[in-house]
Order: C-alpha cells, then structure tokens, then sequence
C-alpha cells in the first residue's frame, strides 16, 4: 500500500498487502514450504527457507507487521518471549548493562532473573516514571533500555517519549513491549522507540489459538534481531503466520471493542460499594490518565481492581463470574480474570496485594460484562 495517510483501520485490512494479490487472490495463500529455489550465485543466506523467516508467508505477515506499527521492518517470533529475548540479545553482549523500567510481565522478569547474569548481561529494574532513577543506573556499559508502554500487571505508563529521548541521548537502543496498547492504542516508533516488540499470541493474533511474537524497528536493526532469531531458531512457522495475519485483518475491530468493554466494567466497578482501589487508564482517577489521554488512542483492555473482603472475596467473584474465564492471558476475544499476584508471577509484584484481579476484556457486549458483575458481586 502507498504511504498515503491511512486510517487504522483500513491499515489493518488492507497494510503490506502485495495489489494485486498472487493470481488475483484477496487472501494471501500459505506457503507451507521449508525451502525455495534460488539462483546458484546466491549466498545461502538470501535463500528462502523457514528458519530464515524468508518464506513468502512470513515475510507476508512481516510486511502486514511492520506496516501496523509503522516501521521499516519487522521480523516474526515463534512467541512474545522469543521476540523480546531476540530483541536483547540483539544488542546486549558480555559485559553490557541493561535499564529495565517497569514491573514487567512475569515471564521478562524471570528471563532477566534468571538468564541474564549467565550471559554475562547486568540490569537494573528503575521506576519507569523516573527519570532520576534512570540517569543513576547508567554505566559505561550501559547499551540498552526496556520497558513496557502500559505495565503489566500494575498497570502503569511511564514516561515513554521521555523514555525514548533519554535512551537516544545516553546511545541506548531503546526497546518497549507494545503487547497490552497493541499499535490500535499506540505506536512506540512514533516517539522515537527502536525496537518494538509484541506477544502476538494476545491481542495481534487475538483468538487465543496460537503463540507468536514480533519485533518491529530500522532495516539494520531488524536484520541484527533476525540473525539472532536465525541461530536459536525462534522464527514463527508459516502456518502460524498465516493465521495471525488473518487475526490482525479484525484487529482494530477487537481493540476497540475491548477498549470501550474494559472501560465501561471499570466505570461500573469503580461506582460499586463492594470495589476498591480500580486501575485503569481510562478513569480520571488513574494517575496516568492523562498522559494516556493525550497519547493514546484508547485505553486498553486490561485493568485491575480489589473486591472488598479480601482473598475470600476474590475467590468467590472468580467463581461467581458466568462470562469472563478464570484465566491468566490477554487479549483474545473471550473476557478472562485472574489474580496475578496469587501465585504465577515471579516473586513479589510491587504494590499488589493477592486479592487484586485482573480483568481482560473480551469482544463481548459490554451490558452482558456489567450484568455479570452486577450478579457476581451480589451473591
Ligand atoms: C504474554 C506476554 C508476553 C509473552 O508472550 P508469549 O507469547 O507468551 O511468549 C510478553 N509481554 C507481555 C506484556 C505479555 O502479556
């Protein structure tokens, strides 16, 4: 598609779509196959094969991926871990120094506890709000910053144009996880981000029925992350791809669907005597309303809150909930709760108590989601 100035949800449909399609096809096909013929000149390395990610269906849902956060490139990950891991490995060496601003999703800090000082990286976890904080934590080693546009599970949007200024200024290469705005709510690149990564297995894909990632930045940056993607052979197979770029055709659809249910449960649950302590940027309360107002489109399909009565209380409204499921991902279509501080997450989470549930909201009605509170928090 040209670069005329697309509204989302035609980019949606319509962005890095090849006109016209192969034999007049609207629906790019799969191409199942590990392997393609290439001129004898060629090096190995330009020809197509599956690990590569240069498959005609990945490198479709590559174009489709970075055309939806508007970047130069973007490269495909058999899950969000694997984009996130690819992303760092793809500027951190031995020696080199992290600043992680964030609580961060479960599975990103445990990777960093766990694996980081094995590879001989460092980090810092700093407040993601703080820019003091951030200028303590530099060393000379130093090379990179991460941190995530709305925090999970706490729920949070640090300063993320001041985030992306600090790291251009420091020579850091700046690395956000959009998975929890989704580029509907908001693109990272626009402020100045590098690197920007997904878990496509919650929103992009949005059905619940596969695991993929991505990461989005500069032609040269994504050739650096797709070589280490490359030699841990983390790339997304084709059949896999094929289905998330049929997700991502509804994805503006969804997103806006389960911004307005997300916000219209909190508004309900922040007005009921038996609910304390609603966290969503929607709310004037939240304190990061308005950043959020003013950068974003929406304000995403998670928040949190604390049922009054304690852990009895949230058990009992989890069970006592008919539509969302009580399960522990994001994005899909389904409403799901969950208590992300009741076990699951790695260690403690900063200023959540066990009581707090999550709540991720699906494309359902939004009346049907606040006629179910309503029944939950009565019985
Ligand atoms: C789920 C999630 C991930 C990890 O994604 P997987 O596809 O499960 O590997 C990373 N970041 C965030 C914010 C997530 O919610």
């Amino acid at each position: 598609m040209s670069d005329m100035q697309t509204r989302f949800e035609t980019l949606a449909v319509h962005g890095g779509e090849p006109r016209p399609g192969a034999d007049g096809s609207v629906v790019f096909p799969i191409y199942q196959g590990t392997v393609f013929e290439a001129d004898p000149g060629d090096a190995a390395a330009d020809a197509p094969y599956i690990r590569l990610g240069t498959n005609p269906t990945q490198r479709h849902l590559q174009h489709r991926l970075a055309a939806l956060e508007g970047a130069e490139a973007a490269v495909a990950t058999a899950s969000g871990m694997a984009a996130i891991t690819a992303a760092l490995h793809s500027v951190l060496g031995v020696g080199d120094h992290l600043i992680a601003a964030g609580a961060f999703y479960g599975g990103t800090l445990q990777f960093l506890t766990e694996h980081a000082a094995r590879l001989g990286w460092t980090f810092e976890i700093v407040d993601p709000d703080d820019e003091g904080a951030w200028r303590r934590a530099l060393r000379p080693g130093t090379k990179a910053f991460l941190t995530e546009t709305i925090t999970n599970p706490t729920i949070r949007i640090g300063d993320l144009a001041g985030a992306a200024r600090f790291a251009r200024e420091h020579a850091l290469t700046s690395i956000i996880d959009n998975t929890l705005a989704t580029p509907v709510v908001f693109r990272p690149h626009t402020v100045g981000f590098d690197l920007v990564c997904h878990s496509a297995t919650k929103a992009l894909n949005g059905h619940s029925d596969l695991a993929a990632g991505v990461v989005t930045g500069s032609s040269t940056r994504i050739a650096h992350v797709a070589s280490v993607l490359c030699a841990y052979g983390s790339t997304l197979d084709p059949h896999a791809a094929f289905l998330l770029s049929r997700g991502l055709k509804t994805l503006a659809l969804r997103v806006r669907q389960q911004n307005a249910n997300a916000l219209a449960v909190a508004e309900f649950l922040a007005a009921h005597d038996r609910i304390a302590d609603v966290r969503y940027p929607g709310l004037a309360a939240h304190p990061d309303h308005r950043r959020a107002a003013e950068w974003f489109d929406g304000f995403g399909s998670v928040l949190t809150f604390r049922p009054v009565g304690g852990n009895e209380a949230a058990e009992l409204l989890i069970k006592s909930l008919q539509l969302p499921y009580a399960a522990s991902s994001l994005g899909g279509v389904e409403s799901l709760v969950t208590r992300p501080a009741a076990g699951g997450h790695p260690g403690p989470i900063p200023g959540m108590s066990a009581d707090v549930i999550r709540f991720s909201a699906g494309i359902e009605a939004a009346e049907d989601l606040v006629d179910d509170f309503a029944q939950a928090l009565g019985a």
